[in-house]
């Protein structure tokens, strides 16, 4: 037997009993005629002593032990003269008396502790030493709890957990795909899938009710710190359903999770579901985070025609927020927030603050274009008292312009240390436009997918002002990010034909990329809704980290590159020619 117990699980009730660990060597101390071996495995670390004067072979042994050596260590639990109060194996040691050097390790390349001096990249490219430090193992034990608790709980309430192919044709999702040739049909390619969605809509045709599937999914995208081309969605669909069900089931699922996994339940009994346009409206963002108030004020009413200042006469839309106790903020606080909004990424022109004087009186650069009275109508309506901070935005395109002020109060949150990682504000965004507008396309896009129905009482103006329909979808939100999203189905051909037509797609499009629906909705297709979390995310949440990164095992950089197994990488020329394939690159610049 390589080991009777773990390194995690002696304490001071075992004392006096033989043991056998193995494990990795984190450190050795040495301490005049006695050796001191942390060794560590997934469960925890427990102390190794050698004692010169007692076993001065072993002790010669220990001498020859280095960082992250796999070793067997036989030995006597025994109480510690000096306890470790930090580990819960702390109050224990052994007392080796038989050691086994089953590997040696060349000296790793960062620390393997919790604050390792290892920056991203060399992290990455030794990912598996990497792995072997705590707080990432912690995440990958989180993520396991999180899929088992998905599991169950799905299957608690009927869900089948189906496999859908990975080698398919394009999906609906509205990014690049990813695809791979085909060598038994040359020149054709397959397209990894963005999502299941199509087989899982044919899996409700086929009669399956409800479904499930935690699996990989493929979008090449540009990627940020939230993003991954490949990353994996908890995927769902019921039929005979209307969105109401779909939200209290998976509202119920949710609270199952933060519960089961990180014991956290703080949430209402409902939670809260505020429409696409409020979201807008009030947070310039259809990922609102409610952690804190803050919330938009428009101030065309006030300031547009009211003075002499010609940046608010000019535009389209002035809003504000209002910061609590910041009216001390000096000339270069206040500078740094307008570099801020300035950076390329928000793109604003500026910001005009409006400081509470602890007499009540609003004290402005834009004093000399208005009257006391108007600026004193802000203050009100803005909610503001002495000593907050009114912060204005302005600009010719509302929407644009409500999204630099979502930067400015997150922003703004993050100074208060408003954005508690402890707190979760989750809520349900709902009524999205059917349609979004693409410059680069020139046409209406769908803004979930096209397969997402209408609200029924907006169909009539399907034909008249399509940008104006409202759809059932809804996305899941949580501390400002998307957690989840879907949407009832069209399950009617002829609406999903017209739905098609408004997208610009022509029948041949249709024919080509989706017959296979249209021929299945034509064999009796259950009413039917849906939606998918984002694994990834999901446990960067309730993890509290920063990044979906450090939650996945094997995660690529920001360049889409697997540092460790370093790819994409060129095909050989007989791969190429087997694949019939030729690589053209584009002349460089
Ligand atoms: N397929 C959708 C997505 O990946 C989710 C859904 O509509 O169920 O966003």
């Amino acid at each position: 037997m390589y080991r009777t117990k773990t390194c995690g699980e002696l304490r001071l009730t075992n004392a006096g009993e033989q043991v056998t660990l193995a494990g990795w060597v984190q450190r050795v101390r040495k301490m005049g005629g006695m050796t001191f071996v942390e060794l560590r495995d997934r469960y925890g670390i427990t102390q190794l002593v050698f004692d010169e004067k007692q076993s001065p072979d072993l002790f010669a042994k220990a001498e020859e032990l280095g960082r992250e050596y796999v070793v067997q260590a036989m030995g006597s639990v025994r109480e510690r003269y000096s306890k470790n109060p930090k580990i819960p194996t702390g109050d224990i040691e052994i007392v080796v008396s038989d050691l086994n050097i089953l590997n040696t390790s060349e000296t790793p390349p960062f620390t393997i502790e919790d604050h390792t001096d290892g920056g991203d990249d060399l992290r990455m490219k030794y990912r598996y030493l990497d792995l072997r430090r705590n707080c990432v193992r912690k995440n990958l034990e989180l993520r396991h709890k999180v899929c088992i608790e998905v599991r169950k709980w799905l299957d608690s309430k009927g869900f089948l957990e189906i496999e859908t192919p990975v080698l398919i044709n394009s999906t609906p999702e509205g990014a690049r795909d990813f695809v791979v040739p085909s060598r038994m049909n040359p020149g054709q390619f397959y397209a990894l899938p963005q999502s299941p969605q199509l087989f899982k809509q044919l899996l409700m045709v086929a009669g399956m009710d409800r479904y499930f599937q935690i699996v990989k999914c493929f979008r090449d995208e540009d990627l940020r710190a939230d993003r991954q081309p490949e990353f994996t969605q908890i995927d769902c669909e019921m039929s005979f359903v209307e969105q109401d069900d779909v939200i209290s089931l998976f509202e119920e699922m949710i609270k199952h999770l933060f519960d089961a996994t990180i014991g956290y339940n703080d949430f209402p009994a409902h939670l809260q579901r505020m429409t696409w346009q409020d979201a807008m409206k009030y947070y310039g963002s259809d990922k609102p985070d409610l952690r804190f108030g803050m919330t938009f004020v428009e101030l065309d009413h006030e300031l547009k025609g009211t003075g002499s200042f010609g940046v608010f006469n000019d535009a389209n839309y002035i809003g504000g927020i209002c910061a609590k106790g910041c009216a001390g903020y000096s000339r270069k606080q206040q500078n740094e927030l307008v570099d801020f909004v300035k950076t390329p990424q928000i793109g604003a022109q500026g910001i005009t603050f409006i400081k509470i004087a602890e007499d009540g009186t609003p004290k402005s650069s834009i004093e000399k274009f208005y009257s006391p009275e108007v600026l004193d109508k802000v203050k009100v309506v803005m909610g503001a008292e002495p000593g907050d901070l009114i912060l204005i935005m302005c600009g010719n395109d509302a929407m644009k312009t409500r999204k630099q002020l979502c930067e400015l109060r997150l922003e703004m949150g993050q100074r208060l240390g408003l954005r508690d990682k402890n707190k979760f504000a989750l809520l349900w965004v709902v009524d999205f436009p059917m349609f979004e507008w693409s410059e680069e396309e020139q046409r209406l896009m769908a803004m979930h997918h096209p397969f997402t129905s209408p609200k029924p009482e907006d169909i009539a103006l399907l034909d008249t002002h399509p940008e104006q329909v409202r759809a059932n979808a809804y996305d899941m939100v949580c501390n400002g990010v998307e957690i989840g999203g879907g949407s009832v189905r069209i399950h009617d051909s002829v609406l999903q034909q017209k739905i098609f037509k408004i997208l610009g797609l022509t029948p041949e499009t249709v024919e080509k990329r989706f017959k296979y629906l249209v021929r299945a909705f034509k064999y009796g297709a259950p009413p039917h809704a849906g939606l998918a979390y984002g694994l990834d995310r999901l446990v960067s949440i309730l993890a509290g980290l920063d990044s979906i990164r450090d939650c996945i095992a094997f995660p690529k950089n920001n360049s889409g590159r697997d540092q460790m197994v370093d790819a994409p990488t060129v095909l050989e020329p007989e791969q190429l020619q087997e694949l019939n394939l030729k690589v053209v690159l584009p002349e460089k610049k």
